[in-house]
Formats: C-alpha cells, sequence, structure tokens
C-alpha cells in the first residue's frame, strides 16, 4: 500500500469572466479547496472571491505546461481538493488533456466541471441567439490558425460555406484572415457580424456590431486586440425583423412529449 493519500484535482470552468457565472459545482469546489491553480487574468477574481482563508493561489501564466502539471501533482499529494480554474468550459482551447494525461501516469484521480463558454457569453450580451428556426440550426466553436495549425478539412472557408453560426475564439488579432475566409465562402459583403470583448465582464464588456465589410475597422476604432469572441452568423440582429419564422416548437399544431397540440393541422381553421 502507497502510504501517500492523494487528492483529486479538478479541471473546472470559471465562466467567461464574470464571478457569478462561475457553476454552484465549481463554486463548492473553490470554497473547499487547498489549493488553485488559475489560467490567466480573467478568473483570478472568481479564485480570489471564493477560495478559503490559507489557501494557495497562484497563476498559471508563466508556467510551462509540464511545471503546471508537477504543481498539480505536488498538491494533490497534501490537498484533498486542488483546483485547476480555467476561463469558460476547461475542454474549449483548454489544453486539458494534455494536463491530464500525466495526472493519470501519477495515479491521481480528475475530473472536470463543465463552464460557460465566452461564445454563449458574447451572444447573450448582445442578445443574440446562436440559432433560430428555418435559418441555422448549428452552431459551429472554431479559430483560425495562428500558431496552432488547423487540422485538414477545418480551414474557416470551408466550414464558413455551410452558412451556419460562427463563433471564432482566438481570432482577433486575425480578422483579415476570418473577413478573407468568409468572403471565399461567399458570405456577402453586408452579412452582419458580432465582436465582443470581456463578455460578462461588469463595466469592461465591449459590443461591436458590423457587417464583413465594416468589422475590423470598427474594431481597431473601439482599440479590441484580445479577448474578443467572433460571431458571424445569419442569425445576428433577429430581434429587429420585421418578419420572423414561428419556432415549430412553440407551433400550437406540434405536438411534442410535454405537450399535446391543440389544433388538428388538417382541419382547416
Ligand atoms: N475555454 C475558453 C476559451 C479559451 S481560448 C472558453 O470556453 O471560452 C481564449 C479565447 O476565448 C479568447 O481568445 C477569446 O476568443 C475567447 N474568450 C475568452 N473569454 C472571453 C470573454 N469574456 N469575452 C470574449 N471572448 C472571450
Amino acid at each position: 500500500m502507497p502510504d501517500t493519500t492523494f487528492g483529486q484535482v479538478w479541471f473546472v470552468g470559471a465562466g467567461p469572466g464574470d464571478p457569478d457565472l462561475i457553476t454552484v459545482k465549481g463554486r463548492t469546489l473553490l470554497e473547499r479547496a487547498g489549493a488553485i491553480l488559475f489560467a490567466g487574468s480573467l478568473v483570478d477574481q472568481a479564485a480570489t472571491r471564493y477560495a478559503p482563508a490559507g489557501c494557495e493561489i497562484r497563476d498559471s501564466k508563466d508556467m510551462t505546461l509540464d511545471a503546471m502539471t508537477d504543481w498539480l501533482i505536488e498538491r494533490a499529494a497534501r490537498h484533498e481538493t486542488v483546483v485547476r480554474l480555467q476561463t469558460g468550459d476547461p475542454g474549449l482551447y483548454g489544453a486539458l488533456i494534455e494536463m491530464t494525461r500525466p495526472l493519470t501516469a501519477a495515479g491521481i484521480p480528475w475530473a472536470v466541471v463543465p463552464g460557460v463558454s465566452s461564445a454563449m457569453a458574447a451572444m447573450a450580451a448582445a442578445g443574440e441567439t446562436l440559432t433560430l428556426p428555418e435559418v441555422t440550426q448549428t452552431v459551429i466553436l472554431t479559430r483560425v490558425a495562428g500558431r496552432t495549425p488547423m487540422p485538414p478539412g477545418e480551414d474557416l472557408a470551408a466550414l464558413a460555406a455551410h452558412r451556419t453560426t460562427l463563433c471564432i475564439y482566438l481570432s482577433i488579432t486575425l480578422l483579415h484572415k476570418v473577413q478573407a475566409a468568409l468572403r471565399e465562402a461567399g458570405w456577402p459583403e453586408d452579412a452582419p457580424m458580432l465582436v465582443v470583448q470581456k463578455a460578462s465582464w461588469p463595466g469592461e464588456e465591449k459590443i461591436v456590431r458590423g457587417t464583413l465589410a465594416d468589422i475590423k475597422r470598427l474594431c481597431q476604432a473601439e482599440k479590441i486586440a484580445s479577448q474578443a469572441m467572433i460571431v458571424a452568423s445569419p442569425t445576428l440582429g433577429a430581434a429587429d425583423w420585421p418578419e420572423l419564422a414561428r419556432s415549430k416548437l412553440y407551433d400550437p399544431t406540434f405536438a411534442h412529449r410535454f405537450r399535446k397540440a391543440t389544433l388538428d393541422p388538417t382541419e382547416p381553421i
């Protein structure tokens, strides 16, 4: 029997920035954490607000991946609950598996608590919807190639050809590439686009609405160069459209599991 009892490492999604947008489960884990390793400036508020007195809190921004996993492994030998706190959802551009594999190899149990991703927070901030009946029923979460190349078949022009909602992470400094890809896919110059910086951050959020033609210029005018979500979607602006196709879910002729149809669609009204 090994004489060390290991704690568990929790990869917790902190949400997009507003400390109130962490899940109850995530907050409860922070409240009982012996050590917290947080990722970047966007989540330090949640860490410091909910951590108990005496909790070891460390920013990972100057650490390599190996240094982070070593830190987590070492803390798990001393504390029952160790939290790796990440922005949004840990499974999106979060190097989750790169960190869990060394933990597994060291025999340390780990688990993931999902978080509100910044794509959802950006759309919520702007009062926009990701899907709309008869307009688009699909959302693509993606990025353009930076230092990380895109796998074959995933370049933005190919994805944009579907004309679905595109939520584009990690790409605000590459907005020209986003524009080029949408043009290549045939999106018109007046296609609506949305950029939200620091979505959900009280007092710091910036919302820029524009079109494929002018979104870059508008973002430059607002000095937005980091921490921003780019959205291109045929749903944008729907709150102000004169006509809207009614969702089938609320159509009185449409019965589903929870509600019987109130009208027979075959009967004349
Ligand atoms: N796991 C995170 C994404 C991490 S990658 C999530 O699920 O949201 C970092 C990118 O996320 C940034 O480049 C930006 O595109 C986006 N992002 C993170 N927080 C944001 C916020 N509050 N507002 C807008 N975009 C944000």
